[in-house]
């Protein structure tokens, strides 16, 4: 099937390649998704996206007029398609549902820990022949609380983590998953109380209607003065002005923030010598606290071999029956 793959990066590609042999006719664009460069579409019967691309409802209205009728999602999530407008316009979309989720827990991981150990500060001082401990003093982790909201595939796999760290698990999901707590004795609860109590908050849930801003003012006010906030799911899930005023009064010690609400002008490219137009960003990138990685937690051999195959197997079943298992 004659595919164009949106937002295509280095560390991709070959993936997909090897995924796909010769049985579909990839086409490849650095370019991200939008309605200024829908028009390389044109002649493809279905498309490759990343998450920084953004099929609006106008977009895919001019998708479907240059006959695009499918649309592979090289993601777990969904939030940057209007699926409602695509199904109206018959445009099939399908995700790649599960893929690693040990990447996007171990990366969780990594961050709470380099900024429990103040790992970027200790390498600062290291590389000015500053051998003074006095500004690096952490936490240990075993006993500490570790509130995670969203116990599905990534939450479930940092829970496993967290659990042989020591830790005590709490969780706020709308549904609770018996074999996590039988495996780590997690407490499941209200997301008022994970917030009270926890000292580490871990978010894993989707961009939802329900969960845009659901990290809020309101939210920051009731969380332990000193609580380490970490973000691999989605920017938007976070209102980040909040977490500014929230960082600044001290009630949050240190974020850890895979993801940013407005990425996707931003992150996946090279922008040596540009100037970043995002006042929100410089603040965020500025604070010693925040450690910030560019939407990389999914990023390892493993998570990106399983991508590209469903990717690759989506785009088989579209073509051999019209169908795939992994529809959205
Ligand atoms: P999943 O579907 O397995 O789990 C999501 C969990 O969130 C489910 O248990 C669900 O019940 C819960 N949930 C849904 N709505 C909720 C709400 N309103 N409040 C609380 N919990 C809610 O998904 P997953 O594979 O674990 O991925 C989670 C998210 O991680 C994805 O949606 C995606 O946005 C993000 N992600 C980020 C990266 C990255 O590289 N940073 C990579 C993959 C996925």
């Amino acid at each position: 099937m004659k595919t164009i793959v949106y937002s295509a990066h280095g560390f991709d590609k070959s993936f997909l390649e090897a995924a796909a042999g010769d049985q579909h006719e990839l086409i490849y664009t650095e370019e991200p998704l939008n309605i200024s460069t829908v028009h390389l579409a044109e002649g493809c019967k279905a498309i490759a996206l990343f998450t920084g691309d953004r099929a609006t409802a106008e977009v895919l209205g001019k998708l479907r007029a240059l006959g695009v009728r499918f649309i592979a999602l090289r993601s777990v999530g969904y939030d940057h398609v209007d699926l409602e407008k695509a199904e109206e316009l018959d445009i099939k979309v399908a995700n790649v549902p599960a893929y690693s989720p040990y990447a996007i827990a171990e990366h969780a991981v990594t961050l709470i820990l380099a900024l429990n150990r103040k790992l970027l500060l200790g390498q600062q001082l290291m590389g000015n022949n500053d051998f003074r401990l006095d500004r690096l003093v952490g936490s240990d982790i075993h006993s500490k609380t570790v509130g995670i909201v969203g116990t599905g595939k990534i939450g479930t796999a940092f829970a496993n983590i967290m659990h042989g760290f020591g830790s005590k698990l709490l969780a706020y999901d709308l549904k609770e998953n018996d074999s996590l707590i039988k495996a780590t004795g997690i407490h499941y609860t209200s997301l008022k109380s994970l917030c009270e109590e926890a000292d580490i908050i871990a978010i894993h849930c989707p961009l939802t209607k329900e969960t845009n801003h659901l990290f809020n003012k309101e939210l920051f006010s009731i969380m332990k003065k000193g609580v380490v906030l970490i973000n691999t799911a989605r920017g938007s899930i976070i209102n980040t002005i909040d977490l500014i005023e929230t960082l600044d009064n001290g009630t949050i010690a240190a974020a850890g923030l895979d993801v940013y609400e407005y990425e996707s002008a931003i992150y996946f490219k090279n922008q040596l010598n540009e100037p970043i137009n995002d006042a929100l960003f410089q603040q965020l990138r500025a604070y010693p606290n925040v450690l910030l990685t560019g939407h990389q937690a999914f990023l390892t051999n493993e998570a990106l071999t399983g991508i590209a195959t469903t990717t690759i197997q989506n785009l088989d079943a579209w073509e051999r029956k019209g169908e795939s298992e992994n529809e959205v």
